[in-house]
């Protein structure tokens, strides 16, 4: 069942995924962008950790994605810590249900992708973060759609995200450090599409 216990696993799942890929997040980020991906997320999860460790018990999903949200809008930093923070903000306004149903886990990464965009103004095909999220929507939405389970629906989005984090190699980015680039841009796989594909896979995997 996905309720608060599974939120809380995919949090801390998350931060041991962000602190195994940390320096190949920021080595991706040091061939387009200024380097500090990894160590920013890392230092954002490692302080969830810290804050799920003294929140004692919350009741719901979204009381727990509000922590996740607040605590990396105050310790990422750079472009990734509001975005990442206003996605999960929104994920749990649509969360305030104590078990998720497929529908709702479509509600709420759908909540997130709202986020990224009210705050980051990306639309796809500019290499980033919104390049994974989108077709992570859109699978899960399909996997609802076809009856799939909530668990379903995390898979489908998963690995969307997957494919479509490798898929912004060739894409020449135009929105955040990598657009100082231009097409020197081409080439390099997106850090923030890459740690978007990894949170979605601990979301499905914390619910395995
Ligand atoms: P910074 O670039 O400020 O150092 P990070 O390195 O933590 O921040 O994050 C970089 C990632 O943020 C990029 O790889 C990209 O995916 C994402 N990003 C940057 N700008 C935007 C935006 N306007 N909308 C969506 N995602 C963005
Ligand atoms: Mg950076
Ligand atoms: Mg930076």
């Amino acid at each position: 069942t996905l309720d608060v216990a599974w939120a809380d696993r995919w949090a801390r799942l998350s931060a041991e995924r962000i602190a195994g890929a940390k320096d190949e997040l920021t080595e991706l980020d040091r061939q387009i962008g200024d380097g500090d991906h990894g160590e920013n997320l890392d230092r954002g999860f490692r302080a969830v950790v810290a804050k799920l460790d003294d929140a004692g018990d919350l009741a719901q999903v979204g009381d727990l994605l509000k922590l996740v949200a607040t605590t990396l809008m105050s310790s990422v930093g750079g472009a990734s810590g509001p975005l990442y923070g206003t996605a999960y903000l929104r994920a749990a306004k649509v969360t305030g249900l104590e078990t998720l149903d497929a529908h709702a886990v479509v509600a709420l990464l759908e909540g997130a992708l709202e986020g990224i965009t009210a705050r980051g103004k990306a639309v796809v095909g500019e290499k980033t973060m919104v390049d994974a999220w989108q077709p992570a929507v859109d699978a899960a939405e399909a996997a609802a759609n076809d009856g799939g389970s909530p668990v379903d629906v995390l898979a489908a989005a998963a690995s969307a995200a997957d494919a479509a984090a490798r898929a912004t190699v060739p894409l020449v980015a135009t929105k955040g450090r990598a657009s100082y680039l231009g097409e020197r841009s081409v080439g390099h796989q997106d850090p923030g599409a890459t740690s978007t594909a990894i949170l979605l896979a601990a979301a499905r995997d914390a619910a395995a």
